[in-house]
């Protein structure tokens, strides 16, 4: 073939295709504009997934009478005058490649009155050519409706989705940017049927329950922080996370927001994902829509053209930012699992619509008032016993050279043992059901992890040579993480292709067979059976943590049970164990009352 310069509309076609993927790409471009024109009301129609009519009104500033058709030019756009500017974008488009893209593969009609003017235009372009052009009367802002989008490319026709797969994904970017735009009102219509409205209220918080539903919503805690930048500016983080109890399984919960523009970043998803570590079971996620405000000049928007891909001026300070807001946020939270949620009951309206427990997680023990007969139950509620007064006589530190570790839950007495599996306890609030293994492993998890940052040497167990013979595949992972495993406390010699000497153990493993525990460790590197992003050292001591800690079906003295309960009190995350699971169920007075029929 000889060489040729394509024509226009073949050259607009395909720069389309890079902006104009699908149904829902033209929705996210078109609410983009009305967002940057200022729109308080967005109203989306779709019929046919969008593939037969998209229509977007909103009451925005509109554009004026004799721009309407410039528009529609490819590098229009009235966002961006110099190469400077792009380092100071703060509107969602800016490249004026949207509206072009879009009526070159579609038939396009815009009617549009500007704020300014007291009439409007109606303009009809079909395959990016102006069909027809007049004056007419209507209210200020704009309405866009696309029909029958990618007529004239069969090609990209052939691989469009279903037309409930289209649906799905418009759905999905309305809601996504109702959330970042909580005062202004969307609504969604889908083949006459409302199927979407936020109130504009200005209140994520709105937003979240129509989009979650109030069940959710419920287990959402406030995620909000912020760093000083240069000249007296700011980076700040704020929105919603889900406590551990509330989790998915795939990572497209995590919603994320940088300067109002919805993005996709692995990076920044894992920083979210790796704040509940320890709090979520393998190939669980959790739930999160985190809005970041960063100076303009910090981002770069302008690296792909669906501008759903930033690049950060320094991605390190944005991830541990982000890490350290969400995990401030679950740790301060985290919170036992109620039996039957009761206590969600009663979602105040005030304090920023958080649930009473999340100002306040012990709110319930304050105004309980169960007899009990343990000495420090009335006791000031302080999560900090640093001065003596607070320290309660019966648990005097054995080590008082240690420093006393915060409190975490309230103080409380055992009663006993059921099914060797569980240890009953009572609390200022009412009845705890603590899992004795969860537990045990919470605790030697956070004894082992506190001793590996002192930098104290593990301590060892010296054994008497003993050998594990394993297969090959097992022991090149073991052979690849001998240095990690002698960190932990494992001495490991090699002897022969595929059998170690084990010389010695981490302390706590006193008790268990070593070979059986190396088993267990390979089981769960291999498998990845383990808190979705745990380091291979965590994983082997979450390991370790699990054969040292007492069985379930295992009778303990009252003796025994009193030391776990109290050692567990002083966790730093008492609620679960290292794999994300719930270390305890918590009754309230109030619920035993209400299940007793004590109330009214
Ligand atoms: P960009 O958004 O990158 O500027 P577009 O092709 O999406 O490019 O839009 C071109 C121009 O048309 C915008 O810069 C804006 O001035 C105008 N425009 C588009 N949609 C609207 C709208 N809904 N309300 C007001 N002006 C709009
Ligand atoms: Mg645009």
């Amino acid at each position: 073939m000889t060489i040729q310069v394509l024509p226009d509309v073949v050259v607009a076609q395909i720069a389309a295709g890079e902006v104009v993927e699908r149904p829902a790409s033209v929705v996210k471009e078109l609410i983009e504009n009305s967002l940057d024109a200022g729109a308080r009301n967005i109203r989306v129609e779709i019929a046919g997934g969008g593939r037969r009519r998209i229509r977007i009104s909103d009451d925005g500033a509109g554009i004026i009478p004799d721009e309407v058709a410039l528009a529609f030019h490819r590098h229009a756009t009235s966002k961006l005058r110099t190469t400077e500017d792009l380092s100071f974008i703060e509107t969602l488009g800016f490249r004026g490649e949207a509206l072009a893209s879009i009526a070159s593969v579609s038939q396009v009609s815009i009617s549009s009155r500007h704020q300014d003017f007291p009439v409007g235009v109606l303009m009809q372009l079909e395959g990016g050519e102006i069909t027809s052009h007049q004056s007419i009367g209507a209210s200020i802002g704009t309405v866009i409706t696309v029909e029958n989008l990618f007529f004239n490319t069969p090609a990209r026709l052939k691989f469009l989705k279903k037309e409930n797969t289209e649906k799905r994904h418009i759905a999905l970017f309305i809601t996504r940017y109702a959330m970042a735009y909580p005062h202004v009102r969307f609504i969604l219509e889908q083949d006459g049927r409302e199927v979407f409205r936020s109130s504009g209220s200005g209140q994520l918080a709105d937003v979240l329950v129509s989009v979650l539903g109030l069940d959710s919503f419920k287990n959402m805690v406030e995620v909000s922080g912020q760093e000083a930048r240069r000249d007296n500016r700011y980076a700040s983080i704020n929105g919603f996370t889900s406590v551990p109890s509330l989790h998915r399984a795939d990572r497209n919960h995590i919603t994320l927001f940088v300067n109002g523009r919805w993005i996709q970043d692995m990076r920044l998803s894992y920083a979210v994902i790796q704040a509940y570590h320890t709090f979520l079971m393998t190939g669980r996620y959790p739930v999160a829509i985190l809005m970041l405000r960063l100076p303009t000049e910090e981002v770069d928007v302008n690296v792909h053209p669906t501008k759903a891909e930033v690049r950060f001026r320094d991605t390190d300070s944005v991830f541990s930012a982000l890490q350290r807001a969400v995990r401030r946020a679950v740790v301060d939270l985290a919170q036992t699992p109620a039996m039957r949620g009761g206590r969600f009951a009663g979602l105040t309206g005030g304090l920023d619509h958080l649930p009473a427990w999340a100002t306040n997680p012990y709110q319930n023990q304050l105004d309980m008032n169960l007899a009990l007969d343990s000495p420090g139950q009335h006791r000031r509620q302080s999560l900090w016993i640093s001065d003596d007064a607070h320290l309660d006589p019966t648990e005097i530190p054995t080590d008082m050279s240690a420093p006393v570790r915060p409190r975490t839950l309230p103080i409380l007495r055992v009663i006993g043992q059921v099914g060797a599996t569980y240890i009953v306890a009572e609390g200022p609030s009412g009845l705890y059901l603590v899992d004795q293994h969860a537990a045990h492993e919470r605790i030697l998890y956070e004894q082992f992890m506190a001793e590996l940052k002192q930098h104290e040497p593990t301590a060892q167990l010296a054994l008497t040579a003993q050998t594990v013979t394993l297969t090959t595949t097992e022991a090149r992972l073991i052979e690849e993480h001998l240095i990690t495993l002698h960190e932990v406390g494992f001495e490991l010699e090699a002897f022969g292709p595929n059998t170690f000497i084990i010389r010695s153990v981490p302390a706590l493993l006193a008790d268990a067979a070593p070979a059986e525990v190396l088993r267990g460790i390979i089981t769960d590197l291999e498998a990845g059976n383990q808190p979705a992003e745990a380091s291979i050292e965590n994983k082997i001591i979450t390991r370790v943590c699990k054969q040292a800690a007492v069985k379930s079906g295992q009778i303990l003295s009252p003796d025994e049970m009193q030391n776990i309960i109290r050692q567990l009190e002083r966790c730093e995350s008492p609620h679960t164990c290292p794999h994300g699971r719930p270390t305890m169920l918590h009754l309230t007075g109030e619920q035993l009352a209400r299940e007793f029929g004590r109330l009214g």
